[in-house]
């Protein structure tokens, strides 16, 4: 390398995906300089309100689940999401999702029953930012250049030189890291210099978001019903969807345009548009603290990587967030990378390691990209009932039976069991694949198993401890009582790589062989019986990017 490298890895964007690049990149000792435009705590727009579980069991991990749960909506208010007519409107149906304070222990609600130590969460990313940069800030190897801008980088054999400047008036200056990461969001600039090209769906619906502070609404709603975290509303003047974003009066209310609208945005009264999905009249009145017009999109990047750099997050894919699956899929690609560069920083894994970051994260948000779009297709035809809103026994007749199709066709976004745990890896460079077939999976539906590049379905050991909390920074072995491991063992020891072993009294049945090996990320890499010397040495040797 020439020079002394000023970090192991560089990031760009100080967004969900850059800092919680750097916290992971910290808790496995290698160092990490996040050069970001926004000041320190800048708060960023009042965009993404959930947190998957798949990215909970990840801050728990880190250390920050807790920190996390215990922000954004009070603890005691409801998480559900309702269906009406008009935010102070008529119920037409429910989706119970439990508050923060009952997430442990609650058995009500279609996600409630998940093998997982950490549910979902709902929470803003303006509550969820600070937490990350406040975290960042103090992670050892952490630097955070706020206030910076990045401009361009060259790369050679040895690392990656980037061209920054302070946006307070200093010249531009360069710094030098071994790796860079992209994760400067939908317009990355890293993204355009690696030549990735973005294609797929660019115009799917234009959407006014608008972020209002109206404490007096929910007076105004039937006292009957509890509150809720989403609300969908459907009425024939305005289809749109509001969130709480505190639980005190502030609120997010997406109004979505018709394909009539879209030819023109600009021309759709944004306030009448807003008090036909509240359902208030023209004396109410309510602030605006912000507002966003943007485009509902499916767009993938053709490469997430070139040589040292790579990008990860909106850098390399944009779509619909439905289902909660946009920034929660950009912090599964950059969790997999950051694993992937600690590995091969620690010296461990081989330079050919860094291929299964696109060979496994790519598919992937492919994927995710056509559930989201296909939930956004059936959702923009809502085929409202012509008495919806009518009082008397048609009205009802109505309300019921759309309220029940409009619950069932959302669910699986707001309980997306698949989304969460049902992916695979299956075209993987550095996993073990066997013959099995990896189950399918929808939006709503997951099947456990350990068909390698499955996720390690979850268990809790006799002691009541989750497995996700003991598996090693390397691979773990999940053991029926008196499997051999000493092989395996010794074999990684002899590599450097890090592997501990959990013996499991009763395995339940998708363990099907007494010994799973698994990544940190709870991807299978391989499973069977106790290896011989040499069987061993080939499969560690494929899984650190040897072979
Ligand atoms: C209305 C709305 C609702 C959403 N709801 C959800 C949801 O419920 N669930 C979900 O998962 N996702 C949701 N999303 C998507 C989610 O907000 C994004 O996917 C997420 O913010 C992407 O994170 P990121 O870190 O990749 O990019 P960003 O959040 O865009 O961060 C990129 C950062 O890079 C910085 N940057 C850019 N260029 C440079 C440069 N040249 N130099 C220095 N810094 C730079 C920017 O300032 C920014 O801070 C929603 C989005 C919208 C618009």
């Amino acid at each position: 390398m020439t020079g002394m490298p000023d970090a192991d890895v560089l990031i760009i964007g100080a967004g969900p995906v850059g800092l919680l690049a750097a916290l992971d990149l910290s808790s496995r000792g290698v160092s990490a300089v996040v050069v970001e435009t926004r000041d320190f705590l800048e708060p960023p727009n009042v965009k993404c309100n959930h947190v998957a579980s798949r990215t909970m069991e990840s801050l728990r991990r880190l250390g920050i689940a807790a920190e996390v749960r215990a922000a954004g909506l009070p603890a005691d208010y409801p998480q559900d999401v309702a269906f009406r007519t008009s935010l102070t409107g008529i119920e037409l149906s429910r989706i119970p999702i439990p508050a923060s304070g009952e997430r442990y222990t609650a058995t009500v609600g279609p996600d409630t029953t998940w093998a997982t130590p950490e549910p979902p969460h709902r929470i803003n990313q303006t509550f969820l930012e600070p937490i990350l940069a406040r975290r960042a800030a103090a992670a050892p190897g952490v630097t955070l250049l706020n206030r910076t801008r990045f401009h361009s980088f060259a790369q050679d054999e040895d690392g990656v030189t980037a061209t920054i400047s302070d946006l307070d008036g200093e010249d531009e200056r360069t710094l030098r890291a071994r790796y860079l990461i992209g994760a400067d969001g939908g317009r990355s600039a890293v993204r355009k210099q690696i030549g990735a090209t973005l294609s797929g769906d660019p115009v799917l619906q234009h959407v006014q978001s608008t972020c209002i502070r109206a404490p007096h609404l929910y007076g105004l709603m039937s006292a009957e019903e509890p509150r809720a975290w989403g609300y969908y509303t459907f009425n024939p003047r305005r289809v749109g969807h509001v969130y709480a974003i505190d639980g005190t009066g502030t609120f997010l209310v997406h109004t979505y345009l018709s394909p009539e609208e879209a030819d023109d945005p600009g021309s759709v009264d944004r306030d009448a548009a807003i008090r036909a999905i509240l359902g208030v009249e023209e004396d109410f009145s309510y602030e605006v603290v912000s507002k966003e017009d943007w485009v509902a999109r499916r767009l993938l990047a053709d490469r997430f990587r070139d040589g040292r750099v790579f990008i990860a997050g909106d850098a390399c894919h944009l779509w619909v967030p439905f289902a909660g699956f946009g920034m929660n899929a950009g912090i599964a690609d950059v969790l997999n990378l950051t694993w992937l560069l600690g590995a091969r920083i620690a010296g461990w894994a081989e330079e050919r390691i860094l291929v299964a970051y696109q060979a496994e994260r790519r598919p992937i948000t492919e994927q995710v990209s056509h559930f989201a779009m296909s939930h956004q297709q059936k959702l923009a035809k809502p085929g409202l009932p012509a008495a919806l809103e009518e009082e008397g026994a048609e009205g009802d007749d109505a309300r019921r039976a759309f309220g029940v199709a409009v619950h069932d066709l959302n669910e699986p976004q707001f309980a997306a069991a698949g989304l969460n745990y049902g992916y695979s890896y299956d075209a993987s460079p550095i996993i073990r694949y066997d013959g099995g077939t990896a189950p399918g999976y929808t939006m709503g539906a997951y099947t456990p198993s350990t068909v390698p590049g499955c996720r390690a379905p979850h268990l809790r050991l006799e002691d009541g401890a989750s497995l996700y909390d003991l598996l090693s920074p390397g691979y773990t072995a999940v053991c029926a009582r008196g499997a051999q491991v000493d092989v395996l063992a010794a074999a990684a020891e002899l590599r450097g790589i890090p592997f501990s072993a959990v013996e499991v009294a009763r395995l339940p049945a998708e363990y099907e062989h007494p010994i799973t090996l698994v990544r940190q990320d709870q991807t299978v890499v391989w499973r069977g019986a106790a290896p011989t010397a040499p069987e061993a040495a080939a499969l560690w040797e494929l899984l650190r990017g040897a072979v």
